[in-house]
C-alpha cells in the first residue's frame, strides 16, 4: 500500500494550514516590511493576498502570496489581479514588476 498520494494537509487541513500560513506569513511579510505591494501603503497589519485567487486555481505557495493592506485584499477579491491593479489610481509599474517577479 502506498501513501504517496496522501498529503498531510488533507488529513488535518485546519491545523496544517495554520502552521503553514504562519511560517509563510513570516517569510513574505519580512521582505516588504508591512508595505502593501499593490498600493504601497505601509500598514500595521498587512494581510497575505492570494495573487491568483484560490477559486481560480491559485495555491497557498509563497509565490502566490504577497503583502496587501486589508483594503486592497478585500477590493481585489476574485478579480484578475492584473486587470484590477491596472485599473487603480495607485497603479505603479515598479510595484507591478516586483509582483510579477515574486509570482514567477
Ligand atoms: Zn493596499
Amino acid at each position: 500500500m502506498s501513501f504517496d498520494f496522501i498529503h498531510f494537509d488533507e488529513l488535518d487541513p485546519k491545523r496544517c494550514e495554520r502552521k503553514y500560513k504562519k511560517s509563510l506569513r513570516k517569510a513574505v511579510l519580512s521582505r516588504y516590511q508591512g508595505q502593501c505591494l499593490y498600493c504601497g501603503a505601509i500598514v500595521d497589519k498587512p494581510t497575505l493576498d492570494h495573487v491568483i485567487p484560490k477559486s481560480k486555481g491559485g495555491t497557498h505557495s509563497e509565490n502566490n502570496l504577497i503583502n496587501a493592506c486589508q483594503q486592497c485584499n478585500v477590493q481585489k477579491s476574485d478579480e484578475s489581479w492584473l486587470t484590477w491593479y491596472q485599473s487603480k489610481p495607485f497603479y505603479c509599474e515598479d510595484r507591478l514588476s516586483v509582483i510579477q517577479e515574486w509570482i514567477v
